[in-house]
């Protein structure tokens, strides 16, 4: 059997998932470790791919964070992974070591692919679809009648450094008050400190849906903050459904009601509002799934399917 792997590369852990051609996932590999600079990365990579022992295997997709071109493989400003300005050439030094095809796309990007795909395979994918990631930083994809919106740099749906609190804390891009500074998992950490490492987002919304009124306001700005951006993204792409996913989404039920509450809160003080975004249509990623690997490799068997259909082979000529 042929199949596709798509690798989601992050600075803890490495999930890689094989795909066949119907799309079915047929192998899954999971690896924790810190993965710092270009040479880890590249053998995290490879390292996913034969723990997965795919027999015949067609092509690679990874996800990474960044500034990702996805024609030339390049990444750039992968802070989490040590990747500066200096771009790391993931595409071509895979395709050496592999000698196979390999695609390389941002890893929220490739996650809001991911996410689309699983709702496809239900049979239930929106024909528009936004994915928020809330973790360490907090970034949006949008899939657009089935295709990823990349932007002229690769770059659209960067929306952490977007300034919602302009008296707000200072972020560590410089700005004051960026989405990430107010509402991701650091900075959450730092206004709820009394959950165990790493786990700040579960104790304070665990917290206040047990009615602890300080945990109830802490919750109910963040959650505000992050409903802000929900709704940037319904008035710009008018999306059907918006998937909360990272670290901090797996807060989980708790999380999602108060982001809900929010969503309602605004759609009390406008008709317009409410018309825009409705609770429902804001969902948590699956728990146990992993939707930027999953993306990533629907994103190289869609390249395989281009350069095999007789279009493409026709253009060739
Ligand atoms: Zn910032």
């Amino acid at each position: 059997m042929t199949a596709t792997i798509g690798i989601d590369i992050g600075g803890s852990s490495t999930t890689a998932i094989a795909i066949d051609h119907g799309g079915q996932i047929v192998g899954r590999h999971e690896a924790s470790g810190v993965v710092d600079g270009g040479r880890q990365i590249v053998s995290a990579a490879l390292f996913a791919v034969s723990a997965l022992g795919v027999d015949h295997l067609d092509a690679v997709g990874v996800g990474v964070p960044g500034q990702v071109d996805p024609v030339t493989g390049q990444v750039r400003m992968a802070v989490n992974l040590g990747i500066g300005p200096g771009p790391l050439d993931l595409g071509a030094e895979l395709q050496d070591a592999l000698g196979l095809p390999v695609t390389v796309e941002n890893d929220v990007h490739a996650a809001a692919v991911g996410a689309h795909e699983e709702l496809r395979l239900d049979g239930e994918a929106p024909d528009t679809l936004a994915l928020v990631s809330i973790g360490t930083g907090i970034g949006a994809g949008v899939v657009l009648h089935g295709e990823v919106l990349r932007g002229a740099h690769g770059m659209a749906g960067e929306i952490g450094h977007v300034v919602v609190d302009e008296s707000g804390p200072v972020c560590r891009c410089g700005q004051r008050g960026c989405l990430e500074a107010v509402a991701a998992g650091p900075s959450i950490a730092r206004a709820w400190p009394r959950g165990a490492a790493g786990s700040a987002a579960t104790a304070l919304f665990s917290a206040a849906a047990e009615g602890d009124a300080a945990a109830q306001k802490v919750a109910g700005r963040i959650a505000g903050h992050i409903t802000t951006a929900l709704i940037w993204l319904s008035a710009t792409h008018d999306a059907e459904m918006i998937v909360l996913a990272g670290g901090v989404s797996a807060a989980g039920r708790p999380f999602l009601e108060a982001v809900h509450e929010q969503v309602e809160r605004r759609g009390l003080a406008s008709e317009l509002a409410a018309r825009r975004l409705r609770p429902e249509q804001v969902v948590l990623a699956r728990v146990d799934d992993a939707p930027g690997a999953l993306g990533a490799a629907v994103l190289a068997a869609r390249l395989m399917e281009k350069r095999e259909s007789p279009a493409a082979s026709r253009e060739r000529q």
